[in-house]
This record gives C-alpha cells, structure tokens and sequence, in this order.
C-alpha cells in the first residue's frame, strides 16, 4: 500500500491550558479526538495519513504536566516532561540513574528534546505493514503480514504473541517497570493509578493498543516510589546502530543486596513482546541468591523459557538470555570493576 508523504490532511487543532480542559475537550470528541504530546510518533501517523483523526488536542500549553517534582515518597514526573530533562535532571541521575539512563539512548537528542515520557510509554508498535496501512489484524484485517514465512519479521515478538507479533518499541518503560513506578490517569470515573506493568498490555487483551488508556483518558504523571532509589540499577539496550535507533530488545534491572545476596530485585526486559515483561519468575527465583555469573546463568535461562522464534528472529533469544545474566551477573562484575 502506497504512503503518502505530503502535506498532512487537514484536522481541528485544540490547545487547552488546563487538565480539567484537555479532559473536557476530550470527553466532547470521543474517538474523534488524537492526544498530541511531542508529537513524534503522532505526526508520522498522520502524515502517512494511516490515522485520520477529525481533532488533535495539544498537550503542550499544559504548565501541570511539566516538571519533576519531589512528593512525600520519591518523585513526580509530569507526563509532558521531555525525554532530555529525565536525562540532565540531577536528583534522577544520582537516585534512579536507571530511567536516565534508559532515557539517554532513546533515539537521538533532537527527539529527545522534543520526545516526552507520557509519549514514549504510549507510543505504537514500529512493525512495518501496520505503519505502513497494511490491514492486518491489529489494523482490524484477518492476517498478521509478519508472522509468515517470507514477513520481515527480525524486531518481532518471541514471547506472548497472539494473532499480533509487534513488540512494543519502548526504552523507558521497561525502566519504569524495574523502579515500581505508578502511572497517574485522569479517566472520566475519576483519578486512576496502576502499576507500571499494568499500563501495558498485549493483543491478547486488545489487539489494537500497546497500553490500558481508552478514548477520553489521559496520562498525566508517573511517580516514582523512593522504595528503590539507589539500588544497584542495570540497563542495556542492543540495536542495530549505535545512533537513533529503536531496541531489538532492551533490560532493566534494580536490586538491593545484603552480603552479596540478592535481597530485593525487579527486573524488565522489553521489545520481546507486545507489552514490556517484568520477569517475576527470574525475580523469585534469583531472590536470597549471589548476584553473580553463575545466577545471572541461570536466570537468562528461566527468562527465555516458553519463547518461541518467528522465521528471522531466533537471535532474540540468546540475546534476551544474555542481557538478563548481565543485568543479575554485571552487578557484581561492575563493582569490581569499578
Ligand atoms: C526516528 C525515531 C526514532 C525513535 N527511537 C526511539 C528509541 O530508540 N527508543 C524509544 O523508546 N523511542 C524511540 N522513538 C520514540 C520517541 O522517543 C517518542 O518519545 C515517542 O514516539 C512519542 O513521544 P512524543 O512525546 O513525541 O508523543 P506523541 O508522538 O505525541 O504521542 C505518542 C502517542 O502517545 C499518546 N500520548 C502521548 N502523551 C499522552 C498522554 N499524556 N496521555 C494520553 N496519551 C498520550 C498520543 O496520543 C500518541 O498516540 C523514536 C521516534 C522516532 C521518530
Ligand atoms: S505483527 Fe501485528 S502489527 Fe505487524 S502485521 Fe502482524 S498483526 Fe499487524
């Protein structure tokens, strides 16, 4: 199917000031209406014309959802803060260096300054046919055009797929997942905050969305608990490039230790499926353990188990297996390196 890349259709602009207003203008255009935060990941559905929708609402006039903040438990990221003020921000690099440092490898510092939190946690899948109007199933078709023996499907999904194998492209969120963050939504019921890995979900729960946000409900903070402020944090990302480039996959872990034992450990992996995955398996199992080779070994085993390959992405899985040794294992190994 052809992409056109001209001049985008024409949509109702709205630039609220407020929440309540944003909510409000929300609520008035139902699905009609396109939230517009750095607008990244929104203009290239809208120039290809592949997302038409009648309003845009521009978060951008909205003061509320700027700024990190201190709360009487850690902090508070409003959703509309770039990407680059997560990275220069000096309590976050010195207490949760992991989301600055997942947030310093997103893409490249021009869209990192444009780029913000709220958009790059509800960003859509990368995967080629959908991006490019191809009417798959997450586009509401009968076929998954990558899952086939010729699909170009390398960035696809090993774990989890249903009918759908995008992955959702996300740096932050695996990040997000590891510190126990809280994201805050405004719906039209009321104030809503869930968990960092509910936020997310797969095609088994609806094919169409990588995240819980229905027409009308908007992201505006994500908080971090001081629970796990200054652990011991890992974060890797492999892509294809050492520029811009999206996650092939992508780990996060934080973990306390207690005479070189794992006392508390979270840990995330994510472009391995449709939602980012915390590893709750790998969790308890590494939990009471030595933070060394030997476990980060055996938990890169308990992580893959279950995965299964797609034509041209087997890589996926000792590269999955590899990065969650290294986020249990490198623990130890960069404290003597250091
Ligand atoms: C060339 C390129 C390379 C990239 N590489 C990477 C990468 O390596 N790693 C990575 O993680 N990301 C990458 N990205 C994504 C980028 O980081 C953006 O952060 C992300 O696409 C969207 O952020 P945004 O603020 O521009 O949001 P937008 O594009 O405006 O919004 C994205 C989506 O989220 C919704 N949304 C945004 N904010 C809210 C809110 N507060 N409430 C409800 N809904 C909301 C919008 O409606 C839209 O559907 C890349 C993007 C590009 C264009
Ligand atoms: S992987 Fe998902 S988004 Fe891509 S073609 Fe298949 S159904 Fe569509």
């Amino acid at each position: 199917m052809a992409v056109i890349r001209d001049v985008m259709p024409a949509f109702e602009l709205l630039q609220p000031n407020s929440v309540a207003e944003a909510q409000s203008l929300l609520e008035q255009h139902g699905g009609d209406a396109w939230v517009l935060a750095g607008g990244l990941d929104t203009f290239d559905w809208l120039k290809d014309r592949i997302k038409r929708p009648k309003t845009v609402v521009d978060l951008s006039g909205i003061e509320e959802l700027r700024g990190i903040r201190p709360t009487s438990d850690g902090f508070e990221i409003g959703a509309m803060t770039t990407l680059t003020e997560l990275v220069q921000h000096p309590v976050l690099r010195q207490q949760y260096s992991l989301l600055s440092e997942a947030a310093s490898v997103v893409a490249s510092p021009q869209i990192r300054n444009q780029g913000t939190i709220g958009g790059n946690v509800s960003q859509d899948t990368r995967c080629w046919y959908y991006r490019a109007g191809w009417p798959c199933y997450r586009a509401g078709g009968n076929i998954c055009y990558a899952d086939t023996p010729e699909g170009r499907n390398r960035e696809h999904a090993i774990l989890h797929a249903d009918r759908c194998v995008a992955v959702n492209p996300s740096d932050t969120a695996p990040a997000l997942i590891a510190l126990d963050a809280k994201f805050v939504i405004r719906t039209r019921q009321g104030v809503r905050v869930v968990n960092a890995e509910d936020y997310f979900i797969g095609p088994d729960i609806d094919i169409t969305r990588l995240h819980i946000l229905e027409a009308g409900d908007l992201l505006t903070a994500i908080q971090l608990p001081s629970l796990w402020a200054g652990a011991n944090f890992y974060f890797e990302k492999v892509r294809d490039r050492n520029v811009w480039d999206f996650p092939l996959l992508n780990v996060a872990s934080a973990m306390f230790l207690s005479n070189g034992r794992i006392d508390r450990i979270r840990i995330a992996v994510n472009a391995a499926a449709a939602r980012p995955l915390r590893l709750t398996a790998v969790e308890n199992a590494v939990r009471g353990m030595p933070a060394n080779a030997a476990t980060g070994e055996m938990a890169g085993k308990l992580a893959v188990q279950g995965a299964v390959p797609l034509q041209f992405n087997a890589y996926k899985i000792p590269l999955m297996r590899n990065l969650v040794k290294r986020a249990i294992g490198g623990v130890e190994e960069a404290k003597w390196a250091s």
